[in-house]
């Protein structure tokens, strides 16, 4: 049954408390596509050591990302939801696609040279093959479909070069993965001071955490970003299209066309407006916050769910390497 369905894959790394922007660009659509697809969904704790060494942080963040993952509406018994490093063939598969990976290329990856930035005492090689890394992901399921976020978009078209590559020079394996939302664009979600994307580790005083308590929310909605007035133009400023657009994943329709006609008469007062975003923010992200602590304190039932979907992602993985030896010449006995 499971054959006929279309191949899904995605990751989230363990670098700390999940937010609106992995449930927006990525959580909502596992949760969407876990029927209809064979999805494989995984903890991306390899990923993490690329900036996040520190041994004492990794286990709770692991099992954090997987207790978050449920309580947004994944249900594990419809996907296979595991941790990357139980599936050593993807270490494998990495090492295969370095072989087809150009140096200069990936120093150009805008990403990269963020992160050099961020952390220029810690340029590892990890960090510059992150992408062979992240197809390898993907690749070792021959994924098709991968529902992320808009800052994933170059990664994936590095994936579909290696699978090309692949193809060309050992003969057809892979299909070329494309990013997914439902809905056209993929998704961004900026932080709250309008600096960059929210995200795990960075920005975290403008980042909505889904574990963040009822009165942190409606601080860090009150200290975001807006605008006096309109911009000269008349058009409406960045700041305020980002109140609207966190508006549009959280408020009524009602709720959303007063603030529009207050904005278009010049009556908005954007205290008001944040704190009914504040508010209908800690509707959100409530119950998905206590779903979360709850699920997180059982540690046997997350080690068996881990388990199981490690054996279903095995199975997968194993199929695609042995492919892959035989067709670069691996199969010698
Ligand atoms: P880190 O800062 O540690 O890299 P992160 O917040 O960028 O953490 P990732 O684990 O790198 O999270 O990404 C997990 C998924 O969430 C990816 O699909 C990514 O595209 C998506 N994502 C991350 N941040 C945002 C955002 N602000 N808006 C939309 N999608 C996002
Ligand atoms: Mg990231």
């Amino acid at each position: 049954m499971m054959a006929n369905k279309e191949i899904v894959v995605s990751g989230i790394r363990s670098t700390g408390f999940l937010h609106l922007g992995n449930y927006f660009g990525a959580i909502r659509n596992y949760v969407k596509m876990q029927e209809a697809y064979n999805c494989y969904f995984f903890v991306a704790d390899w990923h993490s050591l690329t900036t996040h060494p520190d041994p004492k942080d990794l286990r709770g963040n692991v099992y954090r990302v997987l207790a978050e993952n449920i309580a947004s509406g994944l249900d594990p018994e419809k996907v296979s939801l595991y941790v990357q490093s139980d599936i050593p063939e993807i270490a494998e598969l990495y090492l295969l696609l370095n072989m087809l990976a150009y140096k200069g290329e990936l120093e150009k990856v805008p990403t990269f040279k963020d992160k050099v930035r961020l952390n220029p005492d810690n340029v590892n090689a990890g960090l510059l093959t992150y992408p062979v890394l992240m197809s390898a992901d993907i690749l070792v399921h021959r994924g098709v479909k991968v529902p992320v976020g808009k800052d994933q978009e170059q990664h994936l078209e590095m994936a579909r070069n290696y699978a090309q590559r692949f193809n060309k020079r050992y003969g057809q394996l892979f299909p070329e993965p494309v990013p997914f939302n439902f809905g056209d664009d993929l998704i961004r979600i900026p932080s709250l001071d309008g600096e960059g994307k929210m995200s795990k580790s960075e920005n975290q005083m403008a980042t909505l955490y889904l574990s963040d308590s009822d009165d942190l929310i409606i601080k860090k909605m009150s200290k975001a970003k807006s605008a006096t007035g309109k911009e000269e133009d008349g058009s409406m400023p960045e700041a305020v299209k980002n109140l609207f657009s966190l508006m549009d994943l959280v408020s009524t329709p009602d709720v959303i066309e007063h603030f529009k006609k207050t904005f278009e008469d010049g009556s908005i007062r954007y205290g008001d407006m944040k704190k009914q975003l504040g508010e209908d923010m800690v509707k959100f992200i409530a119950p998905i916050r206590e779903k979360a602590k709850s699920l997180q304190e059982d540690q046997t039932y997350l080690n068996k769910i881990m388990k199981h979907g490690a054996e279903k992602a095995r199975e997968s993985a194993a199929q695609t390497l042995h492919e892959a030896r035989k067709l670069i010449g691996i199969n010698y006995y």
